[in-house]
Protein backbone atom coordinates (compact mmCIF):
# COMPACT_ATOMS: atom_id res chain seq x y z
CA UNK A 1 0.00 0.00 0.00
CA UNK A 2 1.27 3.69 -1.39
CA UNK A 3 -0.41 6.04 0.94
CA UNK A 4 -1.05 9.64 -0.78
CA UNK A 5 0.73 12.07 0.63
CA UNK A 6 -1.43 15.23 0.29
CA UNK A 7 -0.93 18.68 0.44
CA UNK A 8 -3.28 21.17 1.96
CA UNK A 9 -4.06 24.54 2.00
CA UNK A 10 -1.39 26.37 3.49
CA UNK A 11 -3.09 28.95 5.35
CA UNK A 12 -6.86 30.01 6.32
CA UNK A 13 -8.62 32.98 8.33
CA UNK A 14 -12.14 32.85 9.30
CA UNK A 15 -14.36 35.03 11.04
CA UNK A 16 -16.96 37.98 10.07
CA UNK A 17 -15.48 40.43 8.69
CA UNK A 18 -12.06 38.70 7.47
CA UNK A 19 -12.40 39.92 4.27
CA UNK A 20 -11.22 43.22 5.58
CA UNK A 21 -7.89 41.72 5.57
CA UNK A 22 -7.80 41.03 2.56
CA UNK A 23 -4.87 43.53 1.51
CA UNK A 24 -2.41 42.83 4.64
CA UNK A 25 -2.92 39.44 3.69
CA UNK A 26 -1.81 39.75 0.31
CA UNK A 27 0.51 42.38 0.60
CA UNK A 28 3.58 41.02 0.97
CA UNK A 29 3.23 38.32 -1.55
CA UNK A 30 3.79 40.81 -4.65
CA UNK A 31 6.50 40.17 -6.51
CA UNK A 32 9.06 42.82 -7.90
CA UNK A 33 6.88 44.91 -5.52
CA UNK A 34 4.76 45.82 -8.36
CA UNK A 35 3.85 42.74 -9.88
CA UNK A 36 -0.20 42.59 -10.40
CA UNK A 37 -2.86 40.84 -8.95
CA UNK A 38 -5.54 39.37 -10.54
CA UNK A 39 -9.24 39.57 -9.09
CA UNK A 40 -11.63 37.34 -10.48
CA UNK A 41 -14.73 37.76 -8.96
CA UNK A 42 -18.51 36.74 -9.75
CA UNK A 43 -20.20 39.57 -11.24
CA UNK A 44 -23.46 38.92 -9.57
CA UNK A 45 -21.08 41.24 -7.00
CA UNK A 46 -20.82 43.90 -10.07
CA UNK A 47 -22.29 47.38 -8.35
CA UNK A 48 -22.44 45.89 -5.07
CA UNK A 49 -20.05 48.57 -3.61
CA UNK A 50 -20.07 46.50 -0.10
CA UNK A 51 -17.80 44.24 -1.27
CA UNK A 52 -16.05 46.00 -4.19
CA UNK A 53 -15.33 48.70 -2.45
CA UNK A 54 -12.75 46.53 -0.42
CA UNK A 55 -11.01 44.94 -3.14
CA UNK A 56 -7.56 46.41 -2.09
CA UNK A 57 -6.87 47.21 -5.83
CA UNK A 58 -3.07 48.98 -6.13
CA UNK A 59 -0.38 49.19 -8.92
CA UNK A 60 -1.53 47.26 -12.13
CA UNK A 61 -4.30 45.25 -10.19
CA UNK A 62 -6.70 43.87 -11.92
CA UNK A 63 -10.37 42.77 -11.51
CA UNK A 64 -12.32 40.86 -14.07
CA UNK A 65 -16.17 39.85 -13.19
CA UNK A 66 -16.66 36.98 -14.20
CA UNK A 67 -19.85 35.16 -15.15
CA UNK A 68 -21.35 31.99 -12.93
CA UNK A 69 -24.14 31.27 -15.22
CA UNK A 70 -21.77 28.44 -16.94
CA UNK A 71 -19.48 26.35 -15.11
CA UNK A 72 -16.03 26.55 -15.89
CA UNK A 73 -14.62 25.48 -18.84
CA UNK A 74 -11.12 24.81 -20.27
CA UNK A 75 -11.34 27.28 -22.91
CA UNK A 76 -12.52 29.39 -20.64
CA UNK A 77 -10.09 29.36 -18.61
CA UNK A 78 -6.98 29.40 -21.61
CA UNK A 79 -8.86 33.25 -22.70
CA UNK A 80 -8.08 34.05 -19.56
CA UNK A 81 -4.71 33.24 -19.33
CA UNK A 82 -3.60 34.37 -22.00
CA UNK A 83 -5.73 37.91 -21.73
CA UNK A 84 -3.60 38.15 -18.48
CA UNK A 85 0.06 37.70 -20.35
CA UNK A 86 -0.97 39.88 -23.17
CA UNK A 87 -2.39 42.68 -20.42
CA UNK A 88 0.57 42.37 -18.15
CA UNK A 89 4.55 42.54 -18.35
CA UNK A 90 5.05 41.12 -15.73
CA UNK A 91 3.67 37.82 -14.57
CA UNK A 92 0.90 38.54 -11.86
CA UNK A 93 1.91 37.72 -7.92
CA UNK A 94 -0.96 35.98 -7.57
CA UNK A 95 -4.62 35.03 -8.20
CA UNK A 96 -8.03 35.71 -6.12
CA UNK A 97 -11.32 34.17 -6.56
CA UNK A 98 -14.07 35.77 -5.02
CA UNK A 99 -17.27 33.88 -5.81
CA UNK A 100 -18.73 30.13 -5.28
CA UNK A 101 -17.40 27.27 -6.75
CA UNK A 102 -17.57 27.63 -10.29
CA UNK A 103 -14.86 31.20 -9.74
CA UNK A 104 -12.82 29.27 -6.80
CA UNK A 105 -12.27 26.59 -9.70
CA UNK A 106 -11.45 29.12 -12.40
CA UNK A 107 -8.89 30.92 -9.98
CA UNK A 108 -7.06 28.02 -9.35
CA UNK A 109 -6.57 26.59 -12.83
CA UNK A 110 -5.59 30.31 -13.97
CA UNK A 111 -3.32 29.80 -11.30
CA UNK A 112 -2.09 26.68 -12.58
CA UNK A 113 -1.92 27.72 -16.39
CA UNK A 114 -0.05 30.72 -16.17
CA UNK A 115 3.31 28.79 -15.39
CA UNK A 116 1.78 25.21 -17.52
CA UNK A 117 2.98 25.37 -20.89
CA UNK A 118 -0.30 24.42 -23.59
CA UNK A 119 -4.23 23.63 -23.06
CA UNK A 120 -6.05 23.18 -19.92
CA UNK A 121 -7.84 20.42 -21.28
CA UNK A 122 -4.15 18.54 -21.44
CA UNK A 123 -4.01 18.75 -17.49
CA UNK A 124 -7.92 17.75 -16.91
CA UNK A 125 -6.78 14.04 -14.86
CA UNK A 126 -4.82 13.03 -11.99
CA UNK A 127 -1.12 14.75 -11.36
CA UNK A 128 -0.53 15.86 -14.85
CA UNK A 129 0.57 19.32 -13.90
CA UNK A 130 4.54 19.76 -13.50
CA UNK A 131 5.06 22.86 -12.67
CA UNK A 132 3.91 24.87 -9.23
CA UNK A 133 1.12 27.45 -9.75
CA UNK A 134 1.07 30.68 -8.68
CA UNK A 135 0.45 32.10 -5.73
CA UNK A 136 -3.60 32.11 -5.55
CA UNK A 137 -6.33 32.90 -2.56
CA UNK A 138 -10.07 31.46 -2.65
CA UNK A 139 -12.64 33.05 -0.81
CA UNK A 140 -15.95 31.64 -0.80
CA UNK A 141 -19.10 33.55 -1.04
CA UNK A 142 -21.71 30.83 -1.13
CA UNK A 143 -20.97 27.46 0.74
CA UNK A 144 -20.90 23.78 0.15
CA UNK A 145 -18.90 22.82 -2.34
CA UNK A 146 -15.41 22.34 -0.86
CA UNK A 147 -13.88 23.69 -3.77
CA UNK A 148 -12.05 26.28 -1.15
CA UNK A 149 -9.87 23.35 0.05
CA UNK A 150 -9.91 20.48 -2.49
CA UNK A 151 -7.23 19.28 -4.26
CA UNK A 152 -8.96 19.70 -8.02
CA UNK A 153 -10.50 22.24 -10.09
CA UNK A 154 -13.57 20.61 -11.86
CA UNK A 155 -13.85 21.83 -15.93
CA UNK A 156 -15.56 21.05 -18.70
CA UNK A 157 -13.47 20.22 -21.84
CA UNK A 158 -13.91 19.19 -25.15
CA UNK A 159 -14.25 15.51 -24.30
CA UNK A 160 -15.08 15.29 -20.57
CA UNK A 161 -16.18 16.90 -17.68
CA UNK A 162 -13.21 16.51 -15.26
CA UNK A 163 -10.68 17.90 -13.14
CA UNK A 164 -7.15 18.71 -12.60
CA UNK A 165 -6.01 16.96 -9.59
CA UNK A 166 -2.72 17.78 -8.47
CA UNK A 167 -0.51 18.87 -6.00
CA UNK A 168 -0.86 22.63 -7.02
CA UNK A 169 -4.34 22.59 -6.87
CA UNK A 170 -5.53 23.81 -3.53
CA UNK A 171 -5.51 27.17 -2.83
CA UNK A 172 -2.55 29.03 -0.70
CA UNK A 173 -4.43 31.15 1.16
CA UNK A 174 -8.51 30.74 2.39
CA UNK A 175 -10.50 33.74 3.10
CA UNK A 176 -13.63 32.24 5.10
CA UNK A 177 -16.14 34.96 6.11
CA UNK A 178 -19.32 34.06 6.33
CA UNK A 179 -20.96 37.42 5.98
CA UNK A 180 -20.03 37.21 2.41
CA UNK A 181 -22.93 34.78 1.99
CA UNK A 182 -25.69 36.65 3.49
CA UNK A 183 -27.55 37.62 -0.03
CA UNK A 184 -27.69 33.75 -1.88
CA UNK A 185 -30.71 33.28 -3.07
CA UNK A 186 -32.50 30.68 -1.07
CA UNK A 187 -32.92 27.68 -3.63
CA UNK A 188 -29.09 28.12 -4.51
CA UNK A 189 -28.38 27.85 -0.71
CA UNK A 190 -30.17 25.06 -0.62
CA UNK A 191 -28.08 23.40 -3.93
CA UNK A 192 -25.05 24.46 -3.10
CA UNK A 193 -25.34 23.05 0.49
CA UNK A 194 -26.50 19.55 -0.69
CA UNK A 195 -23.30 19.43 -2.46
CA UNK A 196 -22.14 19.34 0.84
CA UNK A 197 -24.77 16.68 2.26
CA UNK A 198 -24.21 14.92 -0.87
CA UNK A 199 -20.49 14.88 -0.17
CA UNK A 200 -20.77 13.31 3.15
CA UNK A 201 -23.30 10.87 2.52
CA UNK A 202 -21.05 9.50 -0.29
CA UNK A 203 -18.26 9.41 1.32
CA UNK A 204 -19.51 8.15 5.19
CA UNK A 205 -21.17 4.94 2.37
CA UNK A 206 -18.11 4.42 0.26
CA UNK A 207 -15.72 1.71 0.51
CA UNK A 208 -13.11 3.94 0.62
CA UNK A 209 -14.04 5.12 4.10
CA UNK A 210 -11.24 5.23 6.40
CA UNK A 211 -11.04 7.20 10.32
CA UNK A 212 -9.68 10.21 8.48
CA UNK A 213 -12.38 10.67 6.14
CA UNK A 214 -14.89 9.41 8.77
CA UNK A 215 -14.00 12.29 11.01
CA UNK A 216 -14.81 14.76 9.02
CA UNK A 217 -17.62 13.22 7.00
CA UNK A 218 -19.54 12.66 10.31
CA UNK A 219 -18.82 16.43 11.33
CA UNK A 220 -19.70 17.75 8.28
CA UNK A 221 -22.94 15.85 7.83
CA UNK A 222 -23.78 16.65 11.76
CA UNK A 223 -23.47 20.33 10.65
CA UNK A 224 -26.08 20.05 7.74
CA UNK A 225 -28.28 18.88 10.08
CA UNK A 226 -28.32 21.37 12.46
CA UNK A 227 -28.69 23.43 9.57
CA UNK A 228 -31.44 21.86 7.34
CA UNK A 229 -33.31 20.38 9.85
CA UNK A 230 -33.06 20.93 13.58
CA UNK A 231 -33.80 24.77 12.99
CA UNK A 232 -32.66 26.21 15.99
CA UNK A 233 -29.90 28.66 14.77
CA UNK A 234 -29.78 32.01 13.84
CA UNK A 235 -28.94 32.78 10.50
CA UNK A 236 -25.42 33.73 11.18
CA UNK A 237 -24.89 30.93 13.45
CA UNK A 238 -26.44 28.55 10.19
CA UNK A 239 -24.16 30.52 7.72
CA UNK A 240 -21.21 30.25 9.96
CA UNK A 241 -21.39 26.25 10.45
CA UNK A 242 -22.25 25.83 6.41
CA UNK A 243 -19.16 27.49 5.73
CA UNK A 244 -17.25 25.12 7.90
CA UNK A 245 -19.95 21.87 6.87
CA UNK A 246 -18.19 22.68 3.22
CA UNK A 247 -15.03 22.78 4.42
CA UNK A 248 -15.26 19.27 6.23
CA UNK A 249 -17.02 17.95 3.27
CA UNK A 250 -14.55 18.73 1.18
CA UNK A 251 -11.84 17.17 3.31
CA UNK A 252 -14.08 13.93 3.84
CA UNK A 253 -13.27 13.52 0.38
CA UNK A 254 -9.96 14.69 0.13
CA UNK A 255 -9.39 11.07 1.13
CA UNK A 256 -11.60 8.84 -0.36
CA UNK A 257 -14.16 9.49 -3.32
CA UNK A 258 -17.59 10.79 -4.49
CA UNK A 259 -20.34 8.14 -5.33
CA UNK A 260 -23.04 7.57 -7.39
CA UNK A 261 -25.32 11.04 -7.33
CA UNK A 262 -21.55 12.89 -8.72
CA UNK A 263 -21.00 10.67 -10.97
CA UNK A 264 -24.36 10.60 -12.67
CA UNK A 265 -24.48 14.66 -12.10
CA UNK A 266 -21.53 14.95 -14.20
CA UNK A 267 -23.41 13.20 -17.49
CA UNK A 268 -26.05 15.83 -17.08
CA UNK A 269 -23.54 18.74 -16.26
CA UNK A 270 -21.68 17.83 -19.80
CA UNK A 271 -24.79 16.99 -21.72
CA UNK A 272 -27.23 19.66 -20.97
CA UNK A 273 -25.01 22.28 -18.74
CA UNK A 274 -26.86 21.29 -15.09
CA UNK A 275 -24.97 22.74 -12.76
CA UNK A 276 -23.14 20.48 -10.35
CA UNK A 277 -25.66 21.34 -6.95
CA UNK A 278 -28.97 21.31 -8.38
CA UNK A 279 -27.55 18.28 -10.45
CA UNK A 280 -26.86 16.40 -7.47
CA UNK A 281 -30.52 17.45 -6.19
CA UNK A 282 -31.92 16.11 -9.55
CA UNK A 283 -29.86 12.92 -9.17
CA UNK A 284 -29.89 12.34 -5.44
CA UNK A 285 -34.01 12.00 -5.60
CA UNK A 286 -33.89 8.98 -7.15
CA UNK A 287 -30.78 7.22 -5.70
CA UNK A 288 -33.03 5.41 -2.67
CA UNK A 289 -31.17 2.21 -3.83
CA UNK A 290 -27.56 2.89 -3.03
CA UNK A 291 -28.22 5.49 -0.02
CA UNK A 292 -31.58 4.97 1.57
CA UNK A 293 -31.20 6.93 5.11
CA UNK A 294 -29.20 9.65 3.38
CA UNK A 295 -32.38 10.01 0.48
CA UNK A 296 -34.73 10.47 3.24
CA UNK A 297 -32.97 13.11 5.20
CA UNK A 298 -32.14 14.33 1.70
CA UNK A 299 -35.88 14.61 0.68
CA UNK A 300 -37.10 15.61 4.65
CA UNK A 301 -34.76 18.56 3.82
CA UNK A 302 -36.03 19.65 0.59
CA UNK A 303 -39.62 19.22 2.21
CA UNK A 304 -39.05 21.40 5.20
CA UNK A 305 -37.13 24.29 3.01
CA UNK A 306 -39.89 24.04 -0.06
CA UNK A 307 -37.29 23.62 -2.39
CA UNK A 308 -38.11 23.21 -6.22
CA UNK A 309 -36.40 20.49 -7.94
CA UNK A 310 -36.39 20.74 -11.60
CA UNK A 311 -38.47 17.44 -13.38
CA UNK A 312 -38.15 15.69 -16.42
CA UNK A 313 -35.24 17.29 -18.03
CA UNK A 314 -34.32 13.55 -19.88
CA UNK A 315 -38.14 13.31 -20.76
CA UNK A 316 -37.30 14.27 -24.76
CA UNK A 317 -33.50 12.84 -25.17
CA UNK A 318 -32.67 10.31 -27.29
CA UNK A 319 -30.70 7.25 -27.38
CA UNK A 320 -27.71 8.99 -27.94
CA UNK A 321 -27.55 11.24 -25.91
CA UNK A 322 -28.22 9.24 -22.94
CA UNK A 323 -25.53 7.39 -24.20
CA UNK A 324 -23.43 10.64 -23.72
CA UNK A 325 -24.34 10.79 -20.13
CA UNK A 326 -23.85 6.92 -19.44
CA UNK A 327 -19.70 7.51 -21.13
CA UNK A 328 -19.51 10.32 -19.09
CA UNK A 329 -20.75 8.46 -15.49
CA UNK A 330 -19.21 5.51 -16.18
CA UNK A 331 -15.80 7.09 -17.36
CA UNK A 332 -15.42 7.86 -13.73
CA UNK A 333 -14.19 4.89 -12.17
CA UNK A 334 -12.92 5.65 -9.07
CA UNK A 335 -16.39 7.11 -8.03
CA UNK A 336 -18.21 3.97 -8.92
CA UNK A 337 -15.67 1.86 -7.29
CA UNK A 338 -16.01 3.83 -4.11
CA UNK A 339 -19.72 3.78 -3.75
CA UNK A 340 -20.10 -0.22 -5.03
CA UNK A 341 -16.50 -1.69 -5.11
CA UNK A 342 -14.51 -3.34 -7.24
CA UNK A 343 -16.65 -5.52 -8.64
CA UNK A 344 -18.89 -2.26 -9.74
CA UNK A 345 -19.14 -3.32 -13.25
CA UNK A 346 -20.95 -6.37 -12.88
CA UNK A 347 -23.64 -4.05 -10.69
CA UNK A 348 -24.10 -1.25 -12.55
CA UNK A 349 -25.00 -1.60 -16.03
CA UNK A 350 -25.47 0.71 -18.78
CA UNK A 351 -29.17 -0.07 -18.47
CA UNK A 352 -29.55 0.48 -15.17
CA UNK A 353 -28.27 3.97 -15.26
CA UNK A 354 -30.29 4.67 -18.49
CA UNK A 355 -33.38 4.21 -16.64
CA UNK A 356 -32.70 6.03 -13.38
CA UNK A 357 -31.96 8.95 -16.21
CA UNK A 358 -35.46 8.74 -17.61
CA UNK A 359 -36.45 9.14 -14.22
CA UNK A 360 -35.20 12.59 -13.97
P1 LIG B 1 -21.60 28.77 -8.36
O1 LIG B 1 -20.26 29.30 -8.11
O2 LIG B 1 -21.89 28.18 -9.69
O3 LIG B 1 -22.66 29.89 -8.05
C1 LIG B 1 -24.04 29.59 -8.05
C2 LIG B 1 -24.86 30.85 -8.13
O4 LIG B 1 -24.77 31.56 -6.90
C3 LIG B 1 -24.35 31.81 -9.20
O5 LIG B 1 -25.46 32.38 -9.83
C4 LIG B 1 -23.59 32.85 -8.41
O6 LIG B 1 -23.54 34.08 -9.07
C5 LIG B 1 -24.42 32.90 -7.15
N1 LIG B 1 -23.73 33.44 -5.96
C6 LIG B 1 -22.54 33.06 -5.44
N2 LIG B 1 -22.27 33.75 -4.32
C7 LIG B 1 -23.31 34.59 -4.14
C8 LIG B 1 -23.64 35.56 -3.14
N3 LIG B 1 -22.84 35.76 -2.07
N4 LIG B 1 -24.78 36.24 -3.26
C9 LIG B 1 -25.63 36.01 -4.31
N5 LIG B 1 -25.39 35.09 -5.26
C10 LIG B 1 -24.24 34.39 -5.17
O7 LIG B 1 -22.05 27.69 -7.28
P2 LIG B 1 -21.37 26.56 -6.45
O8 LIG B 1 -22.43 25.58 -6.21
O9 LIG B 1 -20.62 27.12 -5.29
O10 LIG B 1 -20.27 25.97 -7.43
C11 LIG B 1 -20.53 25.02 -8.42
C12 LIG B 1 -19.24 24.73 -9.11
O11 LIG B 1 -18.31 24.19 -8.18
C13 LIG B 1 -19.33 23.74 -10.25
O12 LIG B 1 -18.62 24.23 -11.35
C14 LIG B 1 -18.67 22.49 -9.70
O13 LIG B 1 -18.08 21.71 -10.69
C15 LIG B 1 -17.66 23.07 -8.76
N6 LIG B 1 -17.23 22.18 -7.71
C16 LIG B 1 -15.91 22.10 -7.47
C17 LIG B 1 -15.42 21.28 -6.48
C18 LIG B 1 -13.97 21.20 -6.25
O14 LIG B 1 -13.54 20.48 -5.37
N7 LIG B 1 -13.16 21.89 -6.98
C19 LIG B 1 -16.30 20.53 -5.69
C20 LIG B 1 -17.66 20.63 -5.95
C21 LIG B 1 -18.12 21.47 -6.95
ZN1 LIG C 1 -19.81 17.96 -5.30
Amino acid sequence: MNYKNYPMVSRVVFGRGSFNQLGDIIAPERLNRKAPFIFLVDDVFKGNSDLTSRIPLAYDDQLLYISAEQEPKTSQVDELVESIILTHKDRPSGIIGIGGGTILDLAKAVAIMLTNEGEAKNYQGWDLVKNPAIYHVGIPTISGTGAEVSRTTILTGPERKLGINSDYTPFDQVILDPELTKDVPKDQWFYTGMDCFVHCIESLNGTYLNAFSQSYGEKALELCKEIFIEDNLSEEESADKLMMASWHGGMSIAYSQVGVAHAMSYGLGYLLGIKHGVGNCIVFEHLEDYYPEGVALYKAMRKKHNIKIPQGICADLHDDEFDIMIDVALSLEPLWENAIGKNWKQVITRNKLKALYQKM
